[in-house]
């Protein structure tokens, strides 16, 4: 049996993840397993990608995509009056 022991970045202590693909899958675990909504983020400072539960957007350090959300575009209704 092989354990995969994680590596810990000496500056935010967080796992290590060597890509993005490997902490999605992380990520993805503890949402399935735990409930818990994770966040894939590239650390400024190690370079390798950690998980976090805040929402990396607030800290713009992401691979993460953006929500897109339109603004509710209206035209200006211009309703042919029926007669
Ligand atoms: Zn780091």
């Amino acid at each position: 049996m092989h354990y995969f022991t994680p590596k810990r970045c000496e500056t935010t202590t967080k796992i290590m993840y060597h890509d993005r693909q490997t902490a999605w899958q992380a990520a993805e675990q503890s949402r399935i397993e735990r409930g818990v909504e994770l966040w894939v983020y590239q650390c400024q400072y190690c370079g390798q990608w950690h998980l976090t539960h805040r929402d990396p957007a607030l800290a713009q350090a992401v691979g993460h995509f953006k929500r897109s959300q339109k603004p509710y575009s209206r035209k200006k209704g211009f309703k042919p009056r029926r007669r």
